[in-house]
């Protein structure tokens, strides 16, 4: 994982070795003042020399100074490196999110994935950033004040270190601690915006249903969770690091004991006992950092884990390596014995569909509601890969085209259209960014939708809101069935195109999808069967099988579940005219 993390730096090698570079100068540098301290005390001072305290003070200014400007050089340099690695995860994680097939989807919440990119990559910044840096300069002071308080005085140095390897096991210690903290910590920050994420886009449910305050509750109850873990890991930490500091203090108290009786006895000098304990005071700094470095390391190890398991996911539908690219299709779609399970469950959800939709024809699929209408229609453009069975587009295998291409030739509107928090032009042009405004007005015509946004106050510039909540249903439809004509695709997708809209946009919808199907492959499927009156074909999925099949005709003669349903449909909306009338 660190490895994989470092990788990131590779690109850069050269800014990573400058910054190195700058690193260790700057560290050597500002080590030396200890060394000029003792030659004030035990030189400068006792000769009544003013020349040489002038001299030392100089060199102390010019150490300073130096250290200084390579400080505000490395500083710069290493966090320009960070931010650059950082953006390039963003990056990696969003690209690879888009390219996961829905599966991936089905088995996570949006929250915890927005938070992977938001948060779980916000938290290895400190690490990438401020810790690595830190941890460079520390290892290094720590190198060279051992390196310089050996050659001064070896049984001095063994005193003054000796807490030193304790400190070390201590963090070992902590470290296993710690780890399962920032886990816990982790996912719960996922939950949490999960949560968030959920209850914000429901907020009109939640209102018309007076949950406010029992949301606010279950806020609470992840909020408080991320409290209580935050806690525990300040239990930890607070007890940690002062001990840590406890125990370098009491190295120091023992060579003022041992040292000052050498000065007494005139075996060591004053200059070198000031400057071992200015040495050992900043030794245990950095030893201090280091702990704290582990603690860092265990957070980013946690968000680290949570970035790469996205990263290591392979897209379940992907393109083969022999995929081909035809440059014209026909839309002649087949299934062959198809089955189809969706990955966590068992109970196959389409069990052997045969069945065949020529060039330009339209297939309707009615059905009682989970019987696998809208299974079916998703295995076309391959959101996912049959189990069993071939479906196969002008005699080829789906798995055997490459994946733009085939979804270039798919297009799809579905009963509640998504559009994007864009302009109406924006959206309209969703799959096709380089069409100009008279085909788009022109695919807007075709799709009925013209009108009511030429009475908007910005045309077709209007913003149609998140999710396009500033339109309504109709016009929702009305815009998706415009992106798709513009589009143009072999092949057409209608997935209750029209069930949540009203008579009138609907009789403008129909208009509008009549058009739209013109010498288009179309599968479509509806709970209002008169829609689907004008499909060569009809078939009936029970239970993921087809259970009847043929025309509107055939079915009404065969007499089976095709005439009930119509049947029933048909009474019911006798009974509603007769009670419009009645009113
Ligand atoms: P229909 O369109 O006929 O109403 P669907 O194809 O939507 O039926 O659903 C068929 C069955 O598959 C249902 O039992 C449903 O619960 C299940 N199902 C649908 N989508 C998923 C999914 N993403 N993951 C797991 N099961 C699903």
């Amino acid at each position: 994982m660190w490895r994989r993390l470092f990788s990131y730096l590779r690109p850069e090698w050269h800014w990573a070795i400058t910054s190195m570079i700058l690193t260790l100068a700057m560290t050597y540098i500002s080590l030396l003042p200890p060394t000029l301290m003792q030659k004030v005390l035990d030189e400068a001072i006792p000769k009544k020399s003013v020349d040489l305290l002038v001299k030392l003070s100089m060199a102390l200014l010019a150490i300073y100074l130096l250290s200084t400007l390579l400080s505000v050089l490395r500083t710069y340099l290493m966090s320009w490196l960070g931010q650059k690695i950082l953006a390039r995860m963003r990056m990696d994680l969003y690209a690879h999110l888009q390219r996961l097939s829905l599966s991936f989807y089905d088995s996570h919440r949006t929250g915890q994935l927005m938070s992977r990119i938001t948060g779980d990559v916000g938290t290895m910044e400190s690490f990438i950033v401020h810790s690595v840096q830190q941890l460079i300069v520390d290892l290094l002071t720590v190198g060279v004040i051992g390196y310089f308080l050996f050659r001064t005085d070896v049984p001095l140095a063994l005193i003054g270190l000796a807490p030193a390897p304790i400190m070390f096991l201590m963090s070992i210690k902590y470290k296993d601690l710690v780890l399962p903290i920032y886990r816990r910590l982790r996912y719960a920050w996922g939950d949490l915006s999960s949560f968030l994420s959920d209850t914000l886009a429901g907020v009109r449910v939640v209102k018309v249903f007076n949950q406010e305050g029992q949301e606010v509750d279950r806020f609470w109850k992840k909020n408080k969770r991320i409290f209580d873990t935050n806690m525990r890991h300040v239990f930890l930490w607070s007890a940690f690091f002062p001990g840590m500091g406890l125990l370098g203090s009491i190295s120091l108290v023992a060579i003022w004991l041992i040292g000052g009786r050498q000065v007494m006895e005139g075996t060591l000098s004053l200059g070198v006992l000031t400057m071992i304990t200015l040495y050992l005071q900043r030794f245990y700094g950095p030893v201090h950092n280091l702990a704290h470095f582990n603690d860092i390391v265990q957070s980013t190890k946690a968000s680290a884990e949570r970035v790469f398991e996205i990263l290591d996911t392979v897209p379940d539908v992907a393109n083969s390596p022999d995929a081909v690219k035809p440059n014209k299709v026909r839309g002649h779609l087949i299934f062959r014995n198809v089955k189809f399970a969706y990955q966590d469950s068992k109970e196959p959800v389409l069990k052997g569909i045969n069945l065949e939709i020529r060039p330009g024809e339209m297939l309707g699929i009615v059905g009682h509601s989970g019987a696998g209408k809208s299974t079916l229609a998703a295995l076309i453009p391959r959101f996912y890969d049959v189990t069993d069975g071939i479906i196969e587009l002008d005699r080829l295998d789906l798995r055997k085209w490459d994946l733009a291409t085939l979804r270039s030739h798919i297009g799809m509107v579905l009963q509640d259209p998504y559009l994007f928090h864009a302009t109406i032009k924006e959206n309209l042009t969703y799959g096709k960014p380089d069409a100009d405004m008279i085909q788009v007005m022109r695919a807007a015509k075709a799709a009925n939708a013209h009108q009511f946004i030429m009475d908007l106050p910005d045309g077709y510039d209007t913003y149609v809101g998140e999710r396009g909540i500033r339109l309504s249903g109709g016009q929702r439809q009305r815009i998706s069935i415009g992106r798709a004509l513009l589009k143009d695709p072999k092949i057409l997708i209608l997935d209750e195109a029209t069930s949540s809209v009203d008579s009138e946009s609907e009789y403008a919808i129909q208009q509008a999808l009549d058009r739209l199907l013109k010498g288009r492959t179309t599968i479509a499927i509806a709970h209002r069967l008169s829609t689907l009156r004008k499909a060569d074909k009809l078939i009936v999925l029970e239970s993921g099988q087809i259970v009847e099949e043929g025309t509107h005709e055939e079915l009404m003669a065969a007499n089976g579940t095709y005439r009930r349903l119509v049947e029933i449909q048909t009474r019911m909306s006798e009974s509603l005219s007769v009670l419009s009338e009645a009113r």
